[in-house]
């Protein structure tokens, strides 16, 4: 999956935390950053889930997806 939301990251996490094979999710919603895995962001089907405000989205709905 390529969309255009998707950034891979091979320096650091946006969030600051160390690095890991931890993928990240910026809600379109909230703008909340959630962790999620790439092998759930990479299928396009899954429904994805904003613990802040528990609004739930498709990968190529996220505002922002970074791949660390
Ligand atoms: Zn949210």
């Amino acid at each position: 999956m390529s969309s255009d939301n998707t950034i891979r990251l091979r320096t650091h996490s946006p969030a600051g935390e160390k690095r890991g094979n931890t993928s990240w999710v910026q809600c379109a919603a909230c703008e909340g950053w959630f962790h999620a895995t790439e092998d759930i962001i990479n299928r396009a089907v899954v429904t994805l889930h904003c613990n802040h405000c528990h609004t739930e989205f498709l990968p190529a709905d996220a505002k922002k997806i970074v791949l660390a």
